[in-house]
C-alpha cells in the first residue's frame, strides 16, 4: 500500500545539553504516533555518551514501543533552535551553511545552541531527509526597534548583535492562532497578552497575529520570575555583586540562571510544590509565589498600555494551564482594566482550550495548551512541501 505524503510523520527533535526529546508526529491531523525523552546524556554512569548515542537509545526506544524507526517513511525532521540571532527569522531547511551559521549563534546562547548543533549534525548523519531549523526566536523578529533596542552605544550594539530577541517564540506564535481558534475570530481582530508560565516563563503582546513586544531579551533570563532563573534584575547587580562578593562573571550568571527565582526564594522550583507549600502556611514560599504574580501583573498592565487595552489575556505552559490559583492571582484586582475571571470555570479541571471570564467580559480570559512540537512538525512541513 502505497502512503499519501499526509500520512508520512515528521520527527521533531529538541536537544539540549543532556538530554532529547522527540515526538514522531503527523502535522496535518497532529496525530503523535510516539513520543519521548532521553536522558543523562554524557553524564557520569550513564549508557549515553553523546548525542549520536541519544539518537540510538530513541531508537531503540522506539523499537520497544513497535516502531521501527528505520521503516518510517519519514518527511523530514524539524529541530528545536533555541537562538536564531540576527539572521534567522524564518524556519530554514538545514545545509553546511546554515548550520554553520547557528554555530556562529553560539556566543549568545551558551547554554542552548551547542546541543542543538551537536543534535542536528548526528541526526544529518542518520536519517537522509530534509532536516529543518525551527528557531525560539523567529516569532519575535517582529518586534518594533523601539522595542528590540536596548538602549546602550549603538555601535557596540551592531558590533556585537544586542538586541531584545525574545524566546518561546514557536509557543506564543501557536498559541496566538489557537486563541483565534477558540474565539472563532481572525487573528487579524485580536490584541493578545500572552503568558506562557512552563519551567520558563515569558509574555508576550501580539496585535494582528504579529508580535509587538515579549518579556525576555538578548538571552531567555530577562523578564517574568521563572523556576531557576531570576528575570528582570537591576542590570548594576553584577557590578554590585562582583565588588562585593567577589564573584566572577560566571558564578552570577549561573546564580541567575540556575539557583534564582522560585527556587532561590523559597527552595523549590516545581510550583506545584510551591503551591502545596503555600497552602501548608510556609512563609517562603508564600514570598515566591507572591513575588511571581507581582511580576506577572507588572508585564500584564505594562503590554495593556502598549496594546492600547487587549481582547484577551492567554495563559498557557505547565503552569498557566493547569495553576488556578496563579491565573486568579494574576486577575484579581483588575477588574478596572476589563480583566477578570469566573472562579467556577479558572478551578474546572480540563485540558481542553476555554474560557473562564464571565460571559459578557470586555477582555476574554482563556487558557490555551500549547504544543511547540506540533507547531515544530507543522512548520517543517510546509517548508518542505
Ligand atoms: P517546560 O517549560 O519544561 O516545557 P512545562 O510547560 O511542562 O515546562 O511547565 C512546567 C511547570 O508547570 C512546572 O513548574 C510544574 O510544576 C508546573 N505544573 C505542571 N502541572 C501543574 C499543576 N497541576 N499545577 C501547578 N503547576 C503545574
Amino acid at each position: 500500500m502505497t502512503q499519501s505524503p499526509t500520512d508520512r510523520p515528521v520527527l521533531v527533535l529538541n536537544a539540549g545539553s543532556s538530554s532529547l526529546k522527540y515526538q514522531l508526529v503527523v502535522p496535518e491531523s497532529g496525530e503523535v504516533r510516539a513520543a519521548g525523552l532521553v536522558e543523562r546524556i554524557g553524564e557520569s554512569g550513564s549508557d549515553v555518551a553523546d548525542h549520536s548515542g541519544a539518537l540510538e537509545a530513541m531508537r531503540a526506544q522506539l523499537q520497544d514501543a513497535g516502531i521501527r524507526l528505520d521503516e518510517v517513511p519519514l518527511r523530514a525532521v524539524g529541530h528545536r533552535v533555541v537562538h536564531g540571532g540576527p539572521d534567522f527569522s524564518e524556519p530554514v531547511v538545514i545545509d553546511d551553511g546554515v548550520l554553520d551559521r547557528i554555530k556562529s549563534l553560539s556566543a549568545l546562547a551558551p547554554l542552548h545552541n551547542p546541543a542543538a548543533v551537536i543534535g542536528i549534525e548526528a541526526a544529518r548523519k542518520r536519517y537522509d531527509v530534509p532536516h529543518v531549523a525551527i528557531f525560539d526566536t523567529a516569532f519575535f523578529s517582529s518586534l518594533p526597534t523601539e522595542a528590540s533596542t536596548y538602549a546602550v552605544p549603538r555601535d557596540l550594539a551592531a558590533k556585537h548583535s544586542i538586541r531584545r530577541y525574545g524566546f518561546h517564540g514557536t509557543s506564543h506564535q501557536f498559541v496566538a492562532h489557537a486563541t483565534a481558534e477558540l474565539l472563532d475570530r481572525p487573528v487579524e481582530d485580536l490584541r493578545q497578552v500572552i503568558l506562557h508560565l512552563g519551567n520558563g516563563c515569558s509574555a508576550s503582546a501580539v496585535r494582528s497575529g504579529r508580535a509587538v513586544e515579549t518579556s525576555m531579551g538578548l538571552t531567555p533570563l530577562q523578564g517574568l520570575v521563572m523556576g531557576t532563573r531570576s528575570g528582570d534584575v537591576d542590570p548594576g547587580l553584577h557590578a554590585y555583586l562582583a565588588r562585593e562578593a567577589g564573584m566572577s562573571l560566571d558564578e552570577i550568571d549561573t546564580l541567575l540562571n540556575k539557583k534564582s527565582g522560585v527556587l532561590g526564594l523559597s527552595g523549590v522550583n516545581d510550583f506545584r510544590e510551591l503551591v502545596e507549600r503555600v497552602e501548608a502556611g510556609d512563609d517562603d514560599a508564600r514570598l515566591a509565589f507572591d513575588v511571581f504574580v507581582h511580576r506577572l501583573k507588572h508585564y500584564v498592565g505594562a503590554y495593556l498600555a502598549i496594546l492600547g487595552g487587549a481582547d484577551v489575556l492567554v495563559f498557557t505552559a505547565g503552569i498557566g494551564q493547569h495553576s488556578a490559583p496563579v491565573r486568579a492571582a494574576v486577575a484579581e484586582g483588575l477588574g478596572e482594566l476589563g480583566i477578570s475571571i469566573d472562579d467556577a470555570l479558572n478551578e474546572a479541571g480540563s485540558t481542553e482550550a476555554r474560557v473562564i471570564s464571565p460571559f459578557g467580559s470586555r477582555v476574554v480570559v482563556a487558557v490555551v495548551p500549547t504544543n511547540e512540537e506540533l507547531a515544530i512538525a507543522r512548520q517543517t512541513a510546509d517548508l518542505v512541501g
